[in-house]
């Protein structure tokens, strides 16, 4: 607009000086071959047109000034108005991100209250980071304080979608750093970075990890545990990604804490309050389990079923604290010594105890609890000073030997007992 405006001026500057010293000329050359007479006149006439251009001229000059200052503030408003417009753009941009990371986080929300137990919610949690940070050579892992042992314990770990299985089991230097600190981390470079001796990680044999960003988990400034994601590589994470772990650590930290009040509860519903053992209700739940699964692999299972001898006179002789006592020792006599992995050890009644062997035989089921018998009836059980005894009879019955449902199972065993005590006690008796 400005450059079209100039143009004009040019234009009518170019058309007014020509209207003034075209005739101007033309009266000239005539006045030199016609009228000489005519020369002072078409002089004056020529120093008022010099005049009138001059100030023509003047008037133009400011004119262009004034036009300049006008092109001038119309640039210094439009760049103005792009900066604005690029402000803006920034901010719809950081908008998108943040309406982005919400949804994701609603997402992990969702996930995470749709998991229960501790197992459930720390796989969804590991699964869903990895997913949302969605970076092809990191790892996922989270630890958990492990009460008995004071400190860290994996929990989980994912590396591309997958479950892997990490060496690290008690965590590393900056696993142990953000334990110390409870502070977060960031490590674009652990060779440069002044807090860590990377030459511990190769002492250890541990992997090789390059950066990371880490949080700690923390409820009412309670540890939990950590999260943690890293890299082989050098700078995979930025401090975005750290600021958006801690954001994930806060809603994790509680779904943690929810979930391992969920398991206790569940414990306390199917272990015995006495001696910690599994109740009657549970041991038939997974009986029946159990029975299907051999049924379908076509495998053996052994029960055996046992009770106190003589606990009523033992009750009677040392009193019912001291029952409980000898119930507590026998509880933890059983799960010493039925240890295997899969063997459920329940506290069937009183004093009536049951292991459930999942893929043993009826042979080797007696042969363990025979062992039993005889290391409970060699023990010596001491209760105020007194030295006490205290003798135990088995029944042993096999799935599908002696029985092919659950009821049956119980009930073989059960007479097998029966059986034992009527023989004398202190025995095992197979179901015959
Ligand atoms: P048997 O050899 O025939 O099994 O004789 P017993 O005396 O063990 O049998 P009985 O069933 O007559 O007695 C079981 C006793 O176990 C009675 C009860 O006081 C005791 N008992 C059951 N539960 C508990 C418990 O939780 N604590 C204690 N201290 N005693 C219990
Ligand atoms: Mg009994
Ligand atoms: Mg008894």
């Amino acid at each position: 607009m400005i450059l079209k405006l100039k143009q004009q001026l040019s234009r009518y500057f170019f058309f007014f000086v020509a209207s003034l010293l075209i005739p101007l000329v033309g009266f000239f050359i005539y006045a030199a071959r016609v009228q000489v007479d005519f020369f002072p006149f078409l002089s004056v006439a020529l120093f008022v047109d010099v005049v009138v251009l001059g100030v023509f001229y003047r008037r133009l000059k400011k004119k262009k000034a004034v036009v300049k200052i006008q092109r001038e503030e119309f640039f210094e408003k439009s760049n103005l108005l792009r900066a604005d417009l690029e402000r803006e753009g920034a901010t719809i941009v950081a908008f998108r991100e943040k309406i982005v990371s919400y949804s994701q986080l609603k997402g992990l929300l969702e996930a995470l209250s749709m998991s229960l137990s501790l197992e459930d919610t720390a796989a969804v949690l590991c699964k869903k980071v990895e997913e949302l940070f969605d970076r092809k050579d990191s790892t996922v892992i989270l630890y958990l304080i492990d009460p008995a042992a004071g400190g860290l314990a994996i929990a989980y770990a994912v590396h591309r979608h997958r479950c892997v299985t990490i060496k690290m089991k008690q965590g590393d230097i900056f696993d142990r750093w953000v334990l110390k600190t409870l502070k977060s981390l960031h490590c674009e470079d652990t060779h440069n970075d002044f807090r860590f001796d990377v030459d511990l990680l190769n002492e250890e044999g541990l992997r090789p990890v390059r950066s990371l960003v880490s949080v700690p988990l923390l409820t009412d400034n309670k540890l939990v545990g950590i999260i943690r994601l890293d890299s082989l590589l050098t700078h995979r994470f930025d401090v975005e990604d750290l600021r958006f772990l801690k954001t994930i650590g806060d809603v994790a930290a509680v779904a943690i804490e929810n979930a391992q009040l969920f398991d206790r509860v569940e414990d306390l519903a199917i272990r015995d309050g006495l001696t910690g053992l599994f109740l009657r209700r549970h041991l038939l739940e997974r009986m029946a389990e159990e029975l299907t699964r051999h049924l379908r692999l076509d495998r053996q299972m052994a029960f055996i079923i046992m009770d106190l001898d003589h606990f009523k006179e033992y009750n009677d002789r040392f009193g019912h604290s001291s029952g409980d006592i000898v119930l507590k020792i026998v509880s933890e006599t059983l799960k010493g010594h039925f240890s295997d992995p899969g063997n459920l050890i329940c506290r069937y009644g009183g004093e009536e105890f049951c292991v459930l062997l999942p893929e043993c035989s009826r042979k080797e089921a007696a042969d363990r609890a025979n062992e039993f018998v005889r290391f409970i009836a060699a023990q010596d059980i001491v209760l105020r000073r007194d030295s006490t005894r205290i003798t135990v009879s088995a029944g042993v019955a096999a799935f599908p030997q002696d029985a092919r449902t659950r009821e049956e199972l119980i009930q073989k065993a059960d007479a097998a007992l029966y059986e034992a005590k009527k023989r004398g006690r202190n025995r095992v008796c197979l179901s015959s």
